[in-house]
């Protein structure tokens, strides 16, 4: 390898090439900024590869079934050839392989060595990155060695526009199992580009596409700076294609290195006419800084982000090197820079989801972002703000008032949801149904204000949206008259196994906590009168009246509960359906479906896809009794499938807040290496970035015991035997507390102005965090 790299506990790697598990290898080596992803795919491509790079907030429908994330032009190409013999996995022998993603610095180093069809053999090295210090800016250093031969080398690099989007699979009778190199030819593909321009000459090129229906610009430019020997210096053009290519005659052991630079920018950034002479302009300022400045640049931007949001555990430095590999997936996931982007399922790792912005975003990804990178959190809530407009549309098409946002949402925050499966078998019902969402996005805003105290955005963005989105809630529950209640009808659940259902309790409780909180505000905001909330309520025409209707509609809301055994019903009947035991567990120690059964046919079955009840007993920790948490994790726990990777994480902090802590350390590690060790088996349509928020969650809120109860920061921590101990930070109302856990005390340093005192509980004890100081909470042994 190149340079140094760190300590093995940040290092992710792969010892050899295994074209069947090259797609999900593309996934966790993707290298990003927020501003871009792209995937590990190899430089020289192969057959088989899927990969794409993406970015932030670009998407296109033009021919897809819904709208895409759009794989843009790819400026990975970068390829050689050994006296005209190309060196690729497939048609050389590949001696040796290994690439390492260093999460400390960002940076994907790889080092192979290839022997063609006449015995060369000659290594390839690679650092790659995605500049966390210019989020436009991109490269790969290569180096080659020939080992055994003197022979001319030819380097190409590439800008390639010719790119399309995964849409759908045809159906096929029998589902055929396709070989690895032509599984992605089998489906039906959708365009989003046209190139707009293109030139390239020996000294850089450029190309520029358009998206067809959004007409986003997208700009790329790209230098690829050798040997100054190099005998020959090229460039072409072709159709959608520019590249710029190099040869050299070498001699046996020689090295040479070859450095690609590349600018990105879009219409998005600038004006689109705008686009190539930026392009242009950052290029030549990357090139004039150097390849080593601008890694050494991001290195350094990495270093200090980690400083804000590392986590260690003390004594498994597996669980560490995991942490990091999901809190680096977070940070490369998220544009603090860009309110009007948000993060797909799949973060910009793969085309899984197509890119769409889900309840993911608020419940299990913004606790990160808010208690380690509050700018960003304040980014992600923007954009719901930014996406109204499309929430207003939603609502009025489907017959509401106010704004309802969708389940999933893309640039404009319209539902995208698809209707139906890829395969076309199975009708999608989430996009009509899954409601909830809109008060999860309510929680998002208010989980912010309350850990940062950042009131003006409640007041300039955050209460526009609570108001208008309890419009919605009014106008969608249902009056039941026999009954003197407000139901919601027909809805899906955070478990997707049951679909049609009435009165699920999560949807209904958080409605009935939305319009309270939205309550709350509209009197906090109206006592403390300032000109943008006066201006807010004449624009909505917004009076008290409306929100003391508000109060009495939320307090006569149904929320299903039988106390005899202090159990929430997830929805009505729910307790009727059939309760089929699970008997089956995978290596993973995960459920197997029933004998006969699949993800559509459990309506019936008391089976969970994905917490539900629990969900709502980790959402509102103020709300339910230790005895109503503790029976309903022992109620639902065993009957929860675990078939979302949303799932394991939520189980392992209740596990432990009820006292159950058999599962939660193994709950933790199927969340914390769902994407390492691939264990749902789809990691090549791009991380589960959910899941690797919900792994924080599971760390901090779970081993650590946090809590923010009544506007308060708790703790209630519980460490595995085989933890030593582990170490997190939070920003807590602009500042920082370092919090070290282990088997015997809780330590805390509070980083804040001189004369700042923060007033938190641990274990039920008020403590006192002083600034400056080490706070160390020891609990009485039992
Ligand atoms: C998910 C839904 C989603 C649907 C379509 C399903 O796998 O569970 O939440 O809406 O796909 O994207
Ligand atoms: C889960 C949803 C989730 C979606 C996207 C589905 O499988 O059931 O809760 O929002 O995936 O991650």
């Amino acid at each position: 390898m190149q340079t140094m790299l760190s300590s093995s506990d940040w290092l992710i790697e792969e010892t050899q090439f295994n074209l069947d598990e090259a797609n999900f290898k593309e996934t966790i080596f993707t290298v990003g900024n927020g501003y871009q992803g792209t995937r590990g795919s190899l430089e020289e491509g192969h057959k088989g590869e899927l990969s794409g790079t993406y970015l932030a907030g670009v998407y296109d429908h033009h021919d897809s079934t819904v709208i895409d994330q759009v794989n843009v032009p790819t400026w990975l190409p970068l390829r050689v050839r050994v006296e005209g013999e190309a060196l690729d996995v497939q048609t050389c022998k590949v001696v040796e392989h290994k690439r390492v993603l260093d999460l400390q610095t960002g940076f994907l180093h790889r080092e192979t060595v290839f022997e063609d069809s006449t015995g060369r053999r000659t290594r390839i090295n690679s650092i790659r990155f995605a500049s966390f210090a210019d989020q436009h800016i991109c490269g790969i250093r290569l180096i080659v060695t020939q080992e055994n031969h003197s022979s001319k080398i030819t380097v190409e690099s590439a800008l390639d526009s010719h790119r399309y989007n995964l849409d759908r699979l045809p159906a096929y009778q029998g589902n055929p199992v396709f070989l690895p190199e032509v599984k992605w030819e089998k489906w039906a593909k959708s365009r989003h580009l046209k190139v707009t321009q293109s030139h390239a000459s020996s000294d850089a090129s450029y190309i520029e596409a358009l998206t067809l229906d959004t007409g986003i610009t997208i700009g790329m430019a790209s230098a690829l700076d050798s040997p100054s020997f190099s005998e020959f210096k090229g460039a072409n053009r072709d159709y959608e294609q520019v590249s710029q290519a190099v040869s050299v005659d070498a001699l046996n052991g020689q090295s040479l290195t070859f450095e690609k630079l590349v600018s990105i920018y879009t219409s998005r950034d600038l004006n689109g006419a705008e686009v190539a002479a930026k392009c242009e302009a950052s290029l030549e300022t990357a090139q004039a800084k150097g390849f080593s400045t601008c890694l050494s640049e991001s290195a350094a931007a990495w270093r200090a982000k980690w400083d804000t949001c590392d986590c260690v555990v003390t004594g498994d430095p597996e669980a560490t090197r995991a942490m990091r590999f999901n809190i680096y997936h977070l940070l490369i996931a998220a544009n603090e820079n860009d309110p009007r982007a948000n993060i797909g399922a799949k973060s910009m790792s793969g085309e899984g989801y197509k890119g769409h912005v889900f309840w993911d975003t608020e419940i299990f990804l913004l606790p990160f972002y808010i208690f380690t990178q509050p700018e960003t959190a304040k980014a992600l809530l923007k954009y719901r703000y930014n996406t109204l407009k499309g929430a207003i549309e939603n609502a009025l098409m489907n017959g509401f008032e106010g704004a309802q946002y969708a389940w999933e949402s893309a640039d404009t925050g319209v539902e995208t949801t698809p209707k139906w499966t890829a395969d076309g078998a199975n009708r999608i019902w989430t996009g009509e149904e899954e409601i909830h969402v809109t008060a999860c996005v309510a929680y998002g805003i208010l989980s912010y204000v309350a850990a940062t105290g950042d009131h003006e955005f409640l007041r300039d963005f955050g209460a526009e949206v609570l108001y208008q989105t309890s419009r919605f809630w009014i106008s969608r529950l249902e009056w039941n008259e026999n009954k003197d209640r407000y139901e919601l009808t027909n809805v899906i659940g955070p478990d997707e196994f049951h679909e049609h259902v009435d009165n699920n309790t999560f949807t209904n409780r958080m409605a009935k906590w939305h319009l309270e909180q939205s309550a709350r505000v509209f009197r906090e905001l109206s006592e403390s009168s300032s000109e943008v909330h006066d201006e807010l309520r004449i624009r909505l025409d917004l009076t008290g009246k409306e929100v003391d209707h508000w109060l009495e509609t939320a307090e006569k809301i149904f929320v299903p509960f039988d106390p005899s055994r202090n159990l929430i019903e997830q929805f009505e009947g729910y307790f009727q359906l059939k309760d089929i035991p699970i008997t089956e567990w995978d290596k993973n120690r995960m459920p197997v479906y029933p004998e006969g059964h699949n993800h559509f046919s459990l309506n019936g079955s008391m089976l969970l896809k994905q917490p539900d009840v629990i969900m709502l007993n980790y959402l509102l920790p103020d709300e339910f009794s230790d005895e109503v948490k503790a029976a309903n994790y022992a109620f639902y726990e065993k009957r929860t499938m675990h078939k979302s990777s949303l799932s394991p994480a939520i189980h392992s902090i209740m596990g432990i807040e009820v006292g159950d802590i058999s599962s939660a350390h193994h709950y933790f590690e199927r969340s914390a290496f769902v994407d390492l060790v691939n264990n749902q088996g789809n990691t090549q349509d791009g991380m589960h970035i959910a899941s690797a928020g919900g792994t924080w969650q599971s760390l901090v809120c779970g081993f650590g015991g946090f809590r923010v109860k009544h506007g308060k920061m708790t703790f209630k921590p519980w460490l595995p035997e085989a933890w030593s101990a582990i170490r997190f930070n939070l920003k807590w109302q602009g500042n920082d507390v370092e919090v070290a856990i282990s088997h015997d005390e809780c330590r805390f340093r509070f980083i804040a102005p001189s004369d700042r005192r923060e007033e938190i509980e641990v274990m039920g004890h008020p403590v006192t965090l002083i600034a400056g100081e080490d706070v160390v909470f020891a609990p009485q042994p039992a």
